[in-house]
């Protein structure tokens, strides 16, 4: 499973196959990172500086953190994408592609001068999301989905 939580400031991500379970972040951030809840993870509940320490200490890597960066993220079935808008001004996309297994996603791009923030994993996760609350697989195809997804 592949979860992403955000604020204003920064997005968490959440790769549940990465998970071992060990607690840290539960430890580090109680307020943030509460089994016991759903969802599990409150980014409003901590100061941005502090949940990005905890996720630093997860030794999976089932956590990792990015700042927003102003950028919106949203899902848009209708067109088979997720696309990331800077104010009106669309800075980046992922597309995939409704096949009879899956969700096939074949394209990821961001704008260069949007490089580097973060933006095209915040697209694969809101594709993969949006897949995973479907039931539907997907099937990483473009290289930097391939090598996020593994
Ligand atoms: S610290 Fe990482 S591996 Fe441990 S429970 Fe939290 S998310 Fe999972």
């Amino acid at each position: 499973m592949h979860r992403m939580y955000d604020n204003s400031d920064i997005t968490i991500f959440w790769d549940s196959e990465k998970c071992r379970k060990a607690k840290q972040c539960v430890t580090g951030s109680p307020e943030v990172f509460n089994i016991e809840k759903r969802p599990w993870i409150d980014p409003s509940a901590a100061p941005s500086a502090k949940i990005w320490k905890t996720v630093e200490k997860c030794p999976t890597g089932a956590l990792t953190v990015a700042y927003d960066h102003g950028i919106r993220i949203e899902f848009e079935e209708d067109k088979c994408r997720s696309a990331a808008y800077d104010g009106s001004v669309e800075v980046g996309q992922c597309t995939f592609r409704k096949a009879q297994d899956g969700w096939a996603i074949e394209h990821t791009v961001v704008s260069p001068e949007y490089g580097g923030k973060g933006i095209a994993k915040r697209l694969v996760y809101k594709v993969v999301e949006a897949a995973e609350r479907q039931e539907t697989a997907v099937i990483p195809v473009c290289s930097y989905a391939v090598k996020l997804l593994g």
